[in-house]
């Protein structure tokens, strides 16, 4: 018998390595970035077609490579950063390994041009699938362009695997920021289907941050900034009040590399103790400056986990640094995050004027903008004091809501809420009360944390708050799915959700209308999945329960269709999202619930065809008597 046992070639062997380096279009953008950054280039332009799928681009002015150097970028191991294994111990580059622009030769067409200053001309070589297909002079500037086509022609599964254009797009944001934030010294560009995304002047980390993320951002962060012997902590924290309950803009970086790292994301924690609402977790830009023998970055092969020795004694460093910066601020004692009490309704008063209490709403925060989406700051938001809402003639009903979502429920037995008369002296808003009794439209009472009653022309009305803002929040989320509008949010750490065999099977085809509706979830082992992202207005709330009862749908045929899935994904969305019982309004939140419900075409039902309105009529009322 013959031996068996050959080379792989090595476009192959190229290719099965391309996938741990290459996942999806964003591994390339950072790969390419951060050779561009390796490189010496002080400005770097990333253009982005179709999410990545039809082009990637990478634009520097750094050193560029010579002929032969070109030729070699793409051969495996390859790499002008380390000869010898003891220089990992004292990298200061990004790439090491000498795999990345071979792994993308293996599944893409690449074209490079490149030219250093002292040559007269550059070279240009096109690869597709790790073979060569040209390479010649040509007149270009100085420093180096990779264009990246068609990214995982060769590879159909991988293609596959894609998610919609706004995941992948969101992942190269996010490969995109993770660089751009901590390298404050160089300006980037990012373009999407040729429209600016950033244009980031050289500048400040302070003002990095603050072109990235949005200028509300910048009262909110405090200044960390500690030195010892063992490391330098500098950056930021975002103040106690902007902490919310999805974890955003959490950045640790080592060595202008960024890194997770949840040990000191929990020194992090530590410090705020006591100062945070509920569930809610800081913003934070923190950098590390630490001698590199002191790291290996090593042991990940995307790289961004990363091991420190003396790992304690870093966590009580940036506990107390984090500390510092909250002290000296005079942010630590005293705080009261227990605002929402003051958003109630007010309860009958002798007092006639009654004062609108501030309550810390985001008004820049809409779940179905996609410019939110883009610039992720207007997500973390600027929580204006109260009054300002006030001016607005026009309600955003979701905003009204911001950060309030979680208020408790109050037990239906043993309830007993007082009951509570409005009074109102605020007739300045707006209200296009359509079946309210114009002459009486403050009159709204709130009963047991339930209904709204108010008076009608002919009786009056009682409205079941949850059934209205359920039917509220189908309407529109059903209106964002069609339009493609739901905004996802990324969980750092995915929840794994355990299935059956059979449900798998329903799972994987329903993966692409999941990711369609804002989830993101991938195969993590064998009838294990995992949630990398749901959508935001779930805030990480029931998202297994959801996908269950999905599942739960298509295999007893209760959902069938693209737009039964739709509808029931947009019930279970709002039934989440929707106010309880229990919750108590404000005359304004009552007074908009009650405008937006008329305006939904169907208003005397919930979606699942309960109803909403209850209305007895004068003469009913009378017969009483
Ligand atoms: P690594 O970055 O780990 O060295 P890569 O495959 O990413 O491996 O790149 C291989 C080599 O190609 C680099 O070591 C570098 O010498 C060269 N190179 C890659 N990109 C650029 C660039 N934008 N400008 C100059 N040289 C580059
Ligand atoms: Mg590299």
């Amino acid at each position: 018998m013959s031996d068996i046992i050959h080379l792989l070639p090595d476009s192959v062997a190229n290719q099965i390595a391309a996938g741990e380096v290459i996942q999806r279009p964003a591994s390339v953008v950072k790969e390419l970035v951060e050779n561009a950054l390796d490189a010496g280039a002080d400005s770097i332009q990333v253009n982005i077609k179709d999410a990545g799928r039809t082009l990637i681009q990478v634009i520097d002015n750094g050193k560029g490579m010579s002929e032969t150097d070109a030729r070699m970028a793409f051969e495996r191991h390859a790499t002008s950063k380390i000869k010898e294994a003891n220089d990992l111990f004292a990298l200061t580059t990004m790439g090491f390994r000498g795999e990345a622009l071979a792994s993308i030769a293996a599944v893409a067409h690449v074209e490079l041009k490149t030219k250093r200053t002292e040559d007269e001309l550059g070279t240009v070589i096109e690869i597709a699938g790790s073979n060569v297909e040209k390479q010649e002079p040509i007149a270009c500037s100085n420093g180096t362009i990779f264009s990246i086509k068609n990214l995982f022609f060769n590879v159909p599964a991988r293609r596959k695997f894609l998610k919609t254009n706004a995941t992948e797009f969101n992942h190269i944001i996010n490969e995109f920021n993770r660089i751009a934030i901590i390298y404050p010294q160089i300006s980037f560009t990012l373009t999407h289907n040729d429209d600016e995304i950033y244009n980031l002047p050289e500048g400040s980390l302070r003002q990095r941050i603050v072109n990235i993320f949005g200028k509300n951002i910048n009262p909110q962060l405090l200044t960390i900034d500690t030195e010892t012997s063992l490391l330098k902590i500098s950056g930021f924290v975002g103040k106690p009040e902007t902490a919310r309950k999805q974890m955003h803009n959490q950045y640790f970086f080592v060595n202008g590399r960024y890194m997770r790292h949840p040990y000191f994301h929990k020194a992090v924690m530590k410090a705020f103790d006591r100062m945070l609402a509920p569930e809610t977790s800081p913003s934070y830009f923190i950098c590390f400056d630490i001698d590199p023998a002191n790291i290996d970055v090593n042991i990940h092969p995307t790289k961004t986990e990363i091991k420190f020795e003396n790992e304690q004694a870093i966590w009580s460093i940036l506990m107390a640094s984090v500390r510092e910066a909250l002290g000296k601020f005079n942010v630590v004692p005293g705080l009261d995050f227990d605002q929402e009490g003051a958003t109630e309704m007010p309860v009958l008063s002798t007092d006639t004027s009654i004062k609108m209490p501030d309550t810390g709403f985001n008004t820049d925060y809409n779940p179905f903008n996609e410019d939110s989406e883009k610039i992720p700051s207007s997500r973390s938001g600027n929580y204006s004091s109260g009054s300002s809402h006030h001016k607005k003639e026009h309600f955003d009903w979701e905003k009204l809501y911001e950060g309030f979502e979680n208020e408790s429920v109050v037990d239906k037995e043993n309830d007993f809420i007082q009951t509570e008369m409005i009074l109102e002296s605020n007739t300045s808003t707006s209200s296009s009360n359509i079946a309210v009794d114009t002459n009486n439209s403050n009159d709204i009472l709130q009963f047991k944390g339930r209904y709204l009653l108010t008076s009608i022309k002919s009786g009056m009305m009682l409205i079941d708050q949850h059934r209205a803002h359920t039917r509220i929040l189908f309407d529109q989320y059903l209106r964002n799915i069609k339009d493609n509008k739901i905004l996802s949010q990324k969980s750092l750490f995915p929840d794994l959700i355990e299935l059956s065999t059979e449900d798998s099977l329903i799972m994987e085809e329903l993966i692409p209308e999941f990711d369609s509706i804002g989830f993101d979830i991938d195969c993590f082992t064998k009838n294990t999945y995992r949630i990398n992202g749901a959508p935001a207005v779930l805030d990480g709330k029931n998202c297994n329960s959801i996908i269950e009862e999905m599942i739960a749908g298509h295999k007893d045929k209760t959902i069938s269709g693209k737009d039964a899935f739709h509808e029931k994904i947009a019930l279970s969305l709002a039934k989440t999202a929707a106010i309880n019982y229990g919750k108590r309004l404000s005359i304004e939140e009552a007074r908009n619930l009650i405008d937006m419900l008329f305006a939904c075409e169907n208003h005397n039902f919930s979606p699942d065809g309960k109803p909403i309105i209850n209305i007895l009529s004068d003469d009913e009322i009378q017969a009483r008597f």
